[in-house]
């Protein structure tokens, strides 16, 4: 038989997924995957069950329902002072995932480079390099995660067609200074770049760190497609509802690739984001205030096992430092031991890194992420569980705090 397609194909399966199955496997609390294990708002799951009795359940319009567009226009004037035409700017997309995966295919011509942040989100390099881009990967590390000017100008050249940021970021758990943001626009401008805004974190921000779109600075309207989720906005990742705004003509472009992809999403679910898109204040200050108390217990806990804990600005993730717990081996090793014999799980940091900057160049290894959108006792039993294995198990916390000249 003929071979499939290459360039998927060649990816493996993603860490997400094969820490889960080992989690199965022995029965640990699973903190890796980044979802949360309550659902969002009661109320959301009634407007879908209203919605999908009382409306139609044919192809609702190809661009998403006017409700929920006119809802993602407000949202962006409410909390950001955009002005958006909810006619030809807003696209509703079965997930943030679709949304990255239309802009891609819509914007790259085979050949473009595409500048990516280090730590990358697992979807972005498969897409650009199926669009038949050229991902240039500008590298954050451990503990600063700092964007210098210097990697951005060895990444950016006459063919960059555009740079995909993610704001707050995961997995770093950071939210980009407004020195940085000024950077990358002016890049962007220099370069005639567009870009790609991943904002799906947009209101889990923590003490006082403000999410500011790369769309409200100068001129960036016209370059910026902002991508949020129903998933991490309403805690229903698994409705995949994501919507998109641009600026018309990109608009126009990425509704394209979204025609051919799925041209569209399950009305009933559109109707229900729109409801929490339209929700007050409180609702967004609740969802923040709530993933801060969890952030800090689990942050305490880690920190009472021996992990050096960096701070979270942002998004539902801990990177911790493993080398304090005494562990003698790299972050894949250590996230399979605990899993084994700890009876929790974690991502290996590593996994964010593209594979061949990975070996032998330096990337960090030796830092691992945990989830904590979980209910309190999970939470709770995750850290007990890891209090009392660690110090039973090695009592050397001798490593010092991490250094980024250190990194192996
Ligand atoms: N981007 C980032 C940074 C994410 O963390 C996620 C979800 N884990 C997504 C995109 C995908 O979002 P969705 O589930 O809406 O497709």
């Amino acid at each position: 038989m003929k071979p499939v397609n290459s360039v998927l194909s060649s990816f493996g399966t993603t860490i997400f997924e094969v820490m889960s199955g080992l989690a199965r496997e022995h029965g640990s609390i699973n903190l890796g995957q980044g979802f949360p294990d309550e659902d969002g708002p009661a109320a959301l799951k009634a407007v879908v069950v209203e919605a999908m009795t009382g409306l139609p359940n044919q192809y609702p319009p190809m661009t998403g329902v006017p409700e929920l567009r006119q809802a993602v226009a407000a949202h962006n004037k409410r909390f950001y002072d955009l002005d958006v035409n909810w006619e030809n700017q807003v696209l509703v997309t079965s997930g943030a995932t679709e949304a990255l995966a239309a802009c891609m295919l819509a914007l790259i011509e085979p050949g473009d480079e595409v500048v990516v942040i280090e730590p990358v989100y697992d979807s972005y390099v498969p897409m650009i390099l199926r669009a038949g881009g050229i991902p240039k990967p500008v590298r954050l590390l451990p503990p600063e995660w700092a964007l210098s000017p210097e990697a951005l100008s060895s990444a950016f050249s006459d063919s960059t067609k555009m740079i995909l940021i993610n704001t707050p970021h995961n997995p770093a758990g950071k939210v980009y200074s407004s020195q940085e943001l000024g950077m990358i626009a002016a890049f962007a401008d220099q370069y005639d770049a567009y870009v790609v805004c991943d904002e799906v974190y947009e209101h889990i921000v923590y003490d006082g760190h403000v999410h500011t779109p790369l769309m409200t600075y100068p001129g960036m309207d016209q370059r910026c497609i902002r991508i949020g989720s129903a998933g991490k906005t309403f805690s229903m990742t698994g409705w995949k509802v994501g919507y998109l705004t641009a600026p018309p003509a990109l608009h126009a472009a990425v509704a394209k690739a979204h025609q051919f992809l799925t041209f569209t999403t399950p009305p009933m679910l559109q109707h229900a984001v729109a409801e929490g898109l339209n929700s007050d204040d409180d609702y967004f200050e609740g969802l923040r205030l709530s993933m801060q108390q969890k952030r800090d217990r689990l942050s305490a806990g880690l920190n009472e096992a021996g992990f050096g804990v960096l701070p979270a600005e942002g998004t539902y993730f801990l990177t911790t430092d493993i080398r304090q717990t005494g562990f003698d081996g790299n972050d894949v090793d250590f996230c399979q031991h605990i899993t084994v014999n700890a009876g929790v799980t974690a991502l290996p940091m590593s996994a964010f890194y593209l594979p061949q900057v990975v070996e032998g160049h330096g990337a960090p290894d030796h830092f691992v992420r945990f989830c904590f959108c979980k209910q309190d006792s999970v939470l709770d039993a995750a850290s007990e569980k890891l209090v009392s294995f660690f110090p039973k198990e090695q009592k050397k916390r001798a490593a010092p705090m991490s250094d980024p000249s250190q990194q192996a």
